[in-house]
């Protein structure tokens, strides 16, 4: 498939390890969801392609974290301004390979570069301490960069889950290894073309694609040099590389999954409310980690709610997420596709009532999923424990405040959750109530660099944004200085 990029140079196919292309002996087929067609055959690497990567990353580490902050700084800013000078290459590349809509994609390029600057600029204030204590000694803190940091990331958001780990990494002085998703590693390789470009040294941003996951998800694990592990992706495959990790007490950090609720009150602005649902439900196709997964509504709301609701994802437009005109992409596999009827299907046998969709778009190609809106779900149901992962939105019922707390705490997860009402009282007392490490309160737009995001529970450990995201690429040192008085 040609794509109609201003720079094709950005399309690779090798893996990125020490500052070259390196190409192995087997390749795997990168495929469009939304047509099928082939658009890259890409290095398949494995665990021997792994430990070279690490020893490369161990190698650039020495020189980098010696860098004054303000040289590192610099090459990340660099950094940044080139990705977004090809912010609508990129895009496209990330539309064709995962499927979200191109407004979704240039939208994630800008977010994900976003990562990259606010860490430069964080790079100068990694600020170490002082404490007070006796005449003849001085007690200092000084924060220095945990070393080789391995990076594994999901299909969901190609480039702005690398970007999260790598802006922070980077900026602290460490050297990264990143393992991207087997469905998505065109956007990866763009992204090291770009840090290359930069200037960047060798060694410090390596790629190593690959399919089969478990070996090379080992080989980072069980190397004592990689001293911290960041993975974005599911909670059965982080709870694994968390007893993998044990072995060598790597430092990690697990963005998971979630199953975000979003607390519709009866009190609430009504079509702020279904725009908010609406808008975080089928974002992605309903492939993120905080999209909306359960929409619980207040009793004496929810005819009305769902009347909304169902009219406004009717007008949802199923297609190629290349063409303008789509709002709502495919999956990003035949796979995801069934998995998703499956758990609607679990939904209808047990009593639920389909009021939108229920079925894939056949016509459209083996990804599509209509927007589907299920109605008279219990809490039985699959849909209410897992995380969907598709465009499916189940609509709950609820009578009261704590009703609501109770049903929105009721899952292992802890990701995002969302609360519409207007009742200032009930806003602090909900959003302090649910169990979650992110509450958006009459909004569901509530993530960007400035901010930590991160799970409590099974969603994970550790943030990423903010002034709270380098703490988790740095070591804290303790240096006793004795002997000072003459
Ligand atoms: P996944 O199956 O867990 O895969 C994530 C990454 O882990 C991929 O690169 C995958 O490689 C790799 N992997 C799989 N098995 C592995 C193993 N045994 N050892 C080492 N690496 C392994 O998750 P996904 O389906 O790609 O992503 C969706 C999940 O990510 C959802 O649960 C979503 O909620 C979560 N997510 C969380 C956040 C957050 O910030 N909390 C953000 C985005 C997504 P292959 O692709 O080669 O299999």
């Amino acid at each position: 498939m040609n794509l109609p990029l201003k720079d094709p140079t950005l399309l690779k196919n090798r893996a990125f390890i020490d500052g070259e292309w390196v190409a192995g002996s087997a390749t795997f087929s990168v495929l469009n969801p939304a047509t099928g067609e082939l658009l890259a055959s890409v290095a398949d690497l494995g665990a021997s392609h792994t430990e070279l990567a690490i020893t490369a990353a161990g190698l650039a580490l020495r020189s980098w974290r010696a860098r004054p902050a303000k040289e590192r700084s610099q090459l990340l800013r660099r950094w940044y301004d080139l990705i977004m000078a090809n912010q609508e290459d990129l895009a496209l590349i990330m539309t064709a390979e995962q499927g979200k809509v191109l407004a979704e994609s240039r939208g994630e390029i800008a977010y994900g570069a976003s990562f990259i600057e606010w860490f430069a600029e964080e790079a100068k204030r990694i600020y170490g301490d002082v404490i007070p204590g006796s005449a003849d000694r001085r007690q200092i803190v000084v924060k220095q960069a945990v070393g080789v940091v391995a990076a594994i990331t999901p299909w969901n958001f190609p480039s702005a889950m690398i970007t999260r780990k790598a802006g922070p990494a980077l900026a602290a002085g460490c050297a990264v290894v990143i393992k991207p998703a087997a469905e998505t590693p065109l956007s990866a390789l763009a992204l090291a073309e770009l840090a290359d470009r930069a200037g960047i040294p060798r060694g410090l941003v390596n790629v190593v694609t690959g399919t089969d996951a478990r070996a090379i998800g080992q080989a980072l694990t069980d190397s004592p040099v990689v001293r911290k592990l960041t993975f974005t992706g599911s909670t059965p495959v982080g709870k694994q590389l968390l007893q993998q990790s044990a072995a060598t007490v790597k430092k990690v950090s697990m963005e998971l999954g979630g199953n975000a609720p979003i607390i519709v009150f009866d009190d609430a602005d009504l079509d702020q409310a279904v725009a908010g649902a609406l808008e975080s439900k089928y974002r992605n196709a309903g492939q993120t980690c905080i999209c909306v997964n359960r929409v619980l509504v207040q009793d004496s709301i929810y005819d009305a709610f769902i009347a909304k609701f169902v009219a406004a994802a009717a007008r949802l437009s199923l297609g190629d997420g290349l063409l303008e005109s789509t709002t709502l992409g495919p999956l990003v596999s035949a796979r995801s596709a069934n998995d998703v009827h499956d758990m609607v299907q679990d939904a209808v046998s047990s009593g639920a009532t389909v009021a939108l969709g229920g079925e894939r778009a056949e016509e459209l190609g083996e990804c599509f999923y209509r927007p589907t809106v299920l109605t008279d779900v219990t809490q039985d149901m699959r849909v209410f424990r897992e995380e969907i992962f598709g465009p499916v939105a189940p609509i709950f019922r609820f009578q009261d405040e704590a009703e609501a707390i109770d049903m929105a705490n009721d899952t292992e997860f802890g990701l995002a959750s969302y609360i519409y009402t207007r009742d200032i009282g009930r806003a602090w007392r909900v959003s302090e109530g649910v169990e979650y490490g992110m509450v958006g309160v009459n909004e569901v737009a509530i993530t960007s660099e400035i901010i930590p995001f991160g799970g409590m529970k099974e969603s994970g450990m550790g943030r990423e944004g903010s002034k709270y995201g380098i703490d988790d690429y740095i070591e804290t040192k303790y240096i006793c200085m004795g002997g000072l008085q003459a």
